[in-house]
């Protein structure tokens, strides 16, 4: 198509670039990246493979070879002061051996999703998410945590507070600046509630386009703070008695250009529809809530005294709530879900809420603002209400499902094992696994 051909063109014809990166996401949502040569890439990008068998939630060992295909609507320039010099990233899409696209590949189910949306109703899924991350001290912090049992602030300051030669800020600026310089549209950043605690800010997009620059956010915050000898981590709940870290995971779906999430008339100005897809949500709340909050830190983080959402309703004010209706416009106007960790997969966060919010049951609940349910507060509870959910196998069918319950049983199994003493997982407040 054209886009393919003018991304070719342009590897091509301009000198500078050397490589080719590209990215792609396992089950759990860490990010992998393969460096292409460009002159190999350019010649071979349409017969690529590799070993699906070493990437968690992928195939078994016995077949294991996966293709890659390139998404190339998915490119960004990588600045070079950050990514070394001459690079450009790619998103790529996973394929299995008879072409189709592969079912662990949660970017390309949330992709043949949304595309199937806009073909069925017309409709775009959009989607911004507000990533809040801490900044430690120490290149090596979240590794190192496991001996030296802390983390490090690198500066005291709370919300909005900034000092001049602040580390903080300089992170900030210069993450802020880099994410411009890849195209995105920021639209604020500032020090968050916590100490050395950060939030940027940037324009909606399209939801895979979306999901695409919260993995490259985390990839260039983690990039910005290695260069300054610190460590951007993005634990929900690194540090007890202070906020954790959100990933408030803001949608809302257009048809025709307006925004159907918005009715001057309806209650919080949000339509009929919008109040629909939250009715869904909430309904589905428990069992969606692993694919939200993934690890057992995580839900260390679900506490309304800081912030967090605990219960399972919805509330234009209270944060403790699992879906805020912020304050908007026409173009603005939006649905908020808070209880998303800034370490889950952002592909299953958007695929889990857009299709609850379409597709899931409805009217179960007798009124949307009043807590009938609280989400789990562990994760061996969270997992018991996945596996048992009839809604998740209709979500990501039995097989997917089965190889995340199974992920996630293991990492909160490893948790109490990793730190000598059994503890439960409840209680630990953090173990080394790295998102
Ligand atoms: N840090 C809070 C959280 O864990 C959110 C603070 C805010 O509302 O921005 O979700
Ligand atoms: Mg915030
Ligand atoms: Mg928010």
């Amino acid at each position: 198509d054209q886009i393919q051909e003018e991304r070719l063109k342009y590897l091509t014809d301009e000198k500078r670039i050397k490589a080719v990166t590209v990215l792609f996401s396992d089950l759990e949502g860490r990010l992998h990246m393969l460096d292409y040569d460009k002159k190999f890439l350019v010649k071979s990008w349409d017969n690529l493979t590799f070993d699906g068998s070493s990437i968690r939630g992928f195939t078994a060992q016995r077949e294991s070879d996966l293709r890659l295909g390139m998404d190339w609507s998915a490119f960004y320039w990588a600045p070079s002061d950050i990514f070394g010099s001459g690079k450009v990233l790619v998103f790529g899409e996973v394929i299995d051996k008879d072409g189709s696209a592969y079912t662990g590949d949660i970017r390309g189910v949330l992709k043949t999703f949304s595309n199937a949306q806009f073909q069925k109703n017309g409709y775009t899924l959009n989607a911004a998410n507000e990533i809040e991350g801490f900044l430690f001290k120490g290149a090596d912090a979240e590794r190192s945590y496991n001996e030296t049992g802390k983390f490090e602030y690198v500066n005291t300051g709370g919300y909005y507070h900034s000092l001049p030669g602040d580390p903080l800020r300089q992170f900030i600026d210069t993450s802020a600046e880099v994410q411009r310089a890849m195209g995105f549209e920021n639209e604020k950043d500032h020090p968050e509630v916590a100490p050395s605690q950060f939030e940027i800010n940037y324009g909606y997009g399209e939801v895979v386009a979306a999901a695409d620059q919260i993995q490259l956010y985390k990839l260039i915050c983690r990039q910005v703070a290695t260069k300054m000898g610190l460590t951007a981590s993005f634990l929900p709940k690194p540090v007890v008695g202070v906020n954790g870290s959100g990933m408030h995971t803001n949608v809302s779906i257009s048809k025709g250009g307006k925004n159907i999430f918005w009715d001057p008339k309806g209650e919080e100005k949000l339509s009929k529809f919008g109040w629909q897809f939250i009715d869904r949500i909430l309904t589905h709340g428990n069992d969606i809530c692993l694919a939200l909050n993934a690890s057992v830190n995580a839900y260390r983080r679900l506490d309304p005294h800081f912030e967090a959402p605990n219960q399972i309703k919805a509330s234009a004010v209270d944060r403790g709530s699992m879906v805020r209706i912020p304050i908007g416009n026409e173009r603005s106007s939006r649905v908020e879900v808070r209880s998303v960790g800034p370490d889950a997969n952002p592909y299953l966060v958007l695929y889990s809420v857009f299709k609850t919010g379409l597709d899931g049951e409805i009217a179960k609940i007798k009124n949307l603002r009043q807590a009938d349910r609280y989400l789990p507060d562990n994760i061996y509870d969270a997992l018991a209400n996945f596996t048992s959910a009839e809604w998740t196998s209709t979500m990501l069918g039995a097989d997917v499902k089965a190889r995340y319950a199974e992920l996630k049983q293991a990492s909160a199994d490893r948790c109490p094992r990793l730190l000598g003493t059994f503890v439960k997982p409840q209680e630990v407040q953090y173990h080394h696994e790295v998102y």
